[in-house]
């Protein structure tokens, strides 16, 4: 069940100076426990609720800038660079959007901020819409998990209560409501463009990037998108100092990152830990490989992130540039953690068949390269591989990759590729026996 995975996932305390799971302890996510924890001090701070100097919108947006802030769904894009994008003239309505529709495969973080610390995503979405002078926000939710949008239902009803949201807030003159949406599960409306189109009533395909949607985004008109995470870590940021959030990770990967570590491990969940610790640190966190057999391999950052090796793995830090460096990305954090008896076709086969099921099937080279690397990669771990086919998908991948709407392409494409490249040898030991049988 759900409570079950929370309770093993958050509350082990089996973290690393957390930001966003301090103090947690699967009960207390009500707004008074998360005032007891010092929340919604930051926006009070902000907003000058106190009797204190009100801190101006630029002033917002250079904190943010300055912490160093990195967009934790995916992408890692700098979070207050993102805000400075906001049109801030803009005669008429502007959006704010929060992205809570994890669906990458490993991924399970944002659903348990939202069930566990509902309250501090509010808190970064109010602090963030009052940067960018935005007056209306919503919050997609993943459809798959009905619990988790009634968590985020009720905190609203407390924030609002509270004074937290609606007009003029905490006394300040900032007008702010927010609503939550659920999606029905598909996996590409977590694609910003396809999450707009989805929450204005259309079918969820994603659009032409640019114009992006700090531009032309939700109903034509500016809009900002972030990660549920992006926004949990904001309030910590303002209650301490962009300095220390900076600090607390390595350069250019500040603050803590929450990954979840799913796959040959004792203990599967989710650790907050900084940018920057060691990927053998991670790993011992969750209790070392299963069995204690041998590490394999690992895709860092979600299953679109390449496959590394575990020699290259137990190597890396857990921050956005050495997860790149090493030919990999650290995506939105999900780790997951293959032994020594895996089989990579069949893991692959499983990877692929993802990707072509949620095709939206707009573009070509995604609805019928899906398809084809799908079909191709089952036939080997079949037993009806063909000598030609190791080259045919490794083309076929690359001919995929650039030539798409959105990101979907690529992310089916990157692990047929990596998985060649690492394990060529797996795929040619299938379909040598394949054609022995056959002889
Ligand atoms: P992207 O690099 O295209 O964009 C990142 C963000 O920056 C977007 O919000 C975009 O609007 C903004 N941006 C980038 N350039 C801009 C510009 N010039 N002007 C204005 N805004 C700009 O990446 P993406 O397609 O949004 O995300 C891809 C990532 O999503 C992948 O790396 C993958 O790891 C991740 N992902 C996550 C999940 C999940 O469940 N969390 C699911 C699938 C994919
Ligand atoms: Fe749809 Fe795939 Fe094209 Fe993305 S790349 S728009 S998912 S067909």
């Amino acid at each position: 069940s759900f409570e079950a995975h929370g309770q093993e996932s958050c509350f082990h305390g089996r973290h690393i100076n957390p930001q966003i799971y301090a103090g947690l302890d699967g009960t207390n996510w009500r707004l008074k426990d998360y005032e007891a924890r010092g929340g919604y001090q930051a926006l009070r701070k902000i907003l000058g609720a106190d009797g204190g100097q009100k801190m101006t919108q630029d002033e917002v947006i250079a904190t943010v800038k300055a912490s160093g802030l990195r967009g934790r769904g995916g992408a890692g894009f700098p979070t207050g660079l993102k805000w400075s994008f906001m049109p801030r003239q803009f005669p008429g309505a502007k959006h704010l959007c929060c992205n809570s529709d994890e669906g990458e495969p490993g991924t399970f973080k944002d659903r348990d901020i939202l069930m566990y610390n509902p309250h501090i995503v509010i808190e970064g979405m109010a602090i963030g819409a009052y940067a960018m002078g935005v007056n209306l926000a919503y919050n997609y939710i993943h459809g798959e998990i009905f619990t988790v949008y009634e968590r985020f239902e009720e905190a609203l009803e407390e924030a609002r209560a509270a004074g937290y949201l609606g007009k003029n807030v905490l006394g300040s003159g900032f007008d702010f409501e927010l609503h939550a949406h659920h999606g029905f599960g598909a996996y590409i409306c977590g694609e910003e463009t396809a999450l707009l189109e989805s929450l204005e009533g259309k079918k969820g395909q994603p659009r032409f990037k640019p114009p992006f949607p700090a531009s032309y985004g939700l109903y034509g008109k500016p809009t900002t998108v972030n990660n549920t995470e992006t926004f949990a870590a904001v309030p910590w940021i303002f209650r301490h100092s962009a300095q220390e959030y900076l600090e607390c990770g390595k350069p250019n990967n500040g603050g803590t990152k929450i990954f979840s570590v799913s796959g040959d491990v004792e203990k599967p969940g989710n650790y907050e830990i900084p940018l920057g610790t060691p990927f053998t640190k991670l790993l011992e966190l969750a209790g070392g490989v299963r069995g204690g057999r041998q590490l394999k391999a690992v895709i860092p950052g979600g299953s679109s992130s390449p496959v590394l090796p575990a020699a290259i793995m137990n190597e890396c830090t857990m921050d956005y540039d050495s997860i790149a460096k090493a030919g990999s990305m650290l995506g939105s954090g999900a780790v997951i953690v293959m032994d020594e008896t895996r089989d990579m076709v069949e893991c692959l086969v499983r990877l692929s068949y993802f990707y072509m099921h949620e095709s939206c099937g707009q573009c070509t080279p995604c609805r019928e390269g899906t398809g084809w690397l799908w079909r191709m990669v089952h036939r080997i771990q079949n037993g009806q591989g063909r000598a030609e086919d190791i080259e045919k998908l490794d083309e076929v991948a690359f001919n995929i990759m650039g030539r798409t709407i959105c990101a979907l392409g690529d992310a089916a494409a990157m692990p047929v590729r990596a998985m060649i490249k690492h394990y060529r040898h797996e795929f040619v030991a299938k379909i040598e026996a394949a054609q022995a049988a056959a002889a």
